[in-house]
C-alpha cells in the first residue's frame, strides 16, 4: 500500500531534518504501531502518509512516498482521503462543524454518499465509538475524550481502506483507550489497514502486528512487539518505555522462553519460575 523510499523531510526554515532516510513498506491488512520520543518525527511521518505533507505543509522533501505505486506528490488530497482516514493528535484542529451529527455528515457529503444511506452510516459510526447518545450535541460541549471518539467516528464513517491515527487515545482513560484499541482491532480484522501512533506500549504490545521505533527522525528498530521490547537498552536510549510487566520480569531476573509482553504471559512466567506453574 505504502512504500517510502529514503524519505527525508525538513520543515521550512529548519536545519535539522524531522525525518531522515526513512525506508518503510506498509502492507495491506497490517496493524502497524509507531512509537518514539516526543519530537522523534511520528506526526511528521503520519502527515507524509495522509498527504498533508507535501500538499498543505511545505518544506524540503527528498525521496518518495508511494501510495499504491503513485508518488503522493502527484495525487490530490481528495484522492488520498478517499482511501485514507486520518485522526490527528489534536482533535480540535480537524473537527470542522459545530454539531456531532453534522461532523459526520460533512465527511459523507464530501464522498457523495446517498442521503438515505447517510443516516445509517452516521448512526453506525457513532455507535461504534460509543457516542450515539451525543448525536445532537454541540461539539464545544464535549470532553477531550468525547472529541477524540468523534474524530475516530468521522474517519470510520467514510469506510477508509487505511486509518492513520496520531495519538488518538491521548485524552481517554484506560478503559476508553482499550475500547478504541478493540474497535481498531475489529476494523483491522475486516481488512482495514491500521497505522497507529501511540505512547501506550502495553496496548500496542497486545494489538500491533508490527512496531517501528523512531529516534530523531530515523527508524532505529522495526519488528514484532516481542522483538521490539527485547531491545530494552536501545529503547531506553531512544526514550521509549517497555511494558511494565516486561520490566518486572527482567528486574526479577526470571528465565523465560519468549519474552513476556502481556500480563497473562508475565503471570505464567512468574508461576513457572517459582515452581508453581503448570
Ligand atoms: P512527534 O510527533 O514524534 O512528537 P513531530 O513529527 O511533531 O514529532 O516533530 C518532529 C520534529 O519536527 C521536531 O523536532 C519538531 O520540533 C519539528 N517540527 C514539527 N512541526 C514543525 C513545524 N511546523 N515547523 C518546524 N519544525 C517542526
Ligand atoms: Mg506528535
Amino acid at each position: 500500500m505504502y512504500k517510502l523510499n529514503n524519505l527525508t523531510f525538513y520543515y521550512k526554515n529548519t536545519e535539522v531534518p524531522a525525518l531522515k532516510n526513512i525506508n518503510l513498506e506498509i502492507a495491506h491488512g497490517e496493524f502497524l504501531g509507531i512509537i518514539g520520543h516526543s519530537g522523534s518525527g511520528k506526526s511528521t511521518l503520519a502527515k507524509c502518509l495522509n498527504g498533508i505533507i507535501p500538499h498543505y505543509q511545505h518544506g524540503r522533501m527528498r525521496g518518495q512516498v508511494l501510495f499504491n505505486g503513485n508518488p503522493t506528490e502527484t495525487l490530490s488530497i481528495a484522492d488520498i482521503s478517499r482511501s485514507v482516514g486520518s485522526v490527528f493528535d489534536d482533535p480540535e484542529s480537524h473537527l470542522i462543524t459545530m454539531e456531532v451529527e453534522q461532523e459526520l455528515i460533512f465527511g459523507l457529503e464530501n464522498m457523495a454518499v446517498d442521503p438515505k444511506e447517510m443516516q445509517i452510516k452516521v448512526e453506525n459510526a457513532l455507535e461504534a465509538v460509543g457516542i450515539a447518545h451525543l448525536r445532537n450535541r454541540s461539539i464545544n460541549t464535549l470532553s477531550g475524550g468525547q472529541k477524540q471518539r468523534l474524530a475516530i467516528a468521522a474517519a470510520l464513517a467514510v469506510e477508509p481502506k487505511i486509518l492513520v491515527l496520531d495519538e488518538p487515545t491521548s485524552e481517554l482513560d484506560p478503559i476508553g483507550s482499550k475500547e478504541i484499541y478493540n474497535l481498531l482491532a475489529k476494523f483491522n480484522k475486516k481488512g482495514i489497514t491500521v497505522v497507529l501512533i501511540d505512547q501506550k506500549v502495553e496496548l500496542l504490545a497486545r494489538y500491533a502486528s508490527r512496531i517501528i521505533v523512531l529516534n530523531q527522525g530515523e527508524i532505529i528498530l522495526e519488528g514484532s512487539p516481542r522483538e521490539i521490547f527485547s531491545a530494552d537498552e536501545k529503547l531506553n536510549k531512544a526514550g521509549v518505555d517497555i511494558p511494565q510487566v516486561t520490566k518486572l520480569i527482567k528486574m526479577l531476573g526470571f528465565r523465560y522462553g519468549k519474552l513476556p509482553i502481556s500480563v497473562d504471559e508475565g503471570a505464567a512466567c512468574i508461576l513457572e519460575n517459582m515452581g508453581i506453574g503448570k
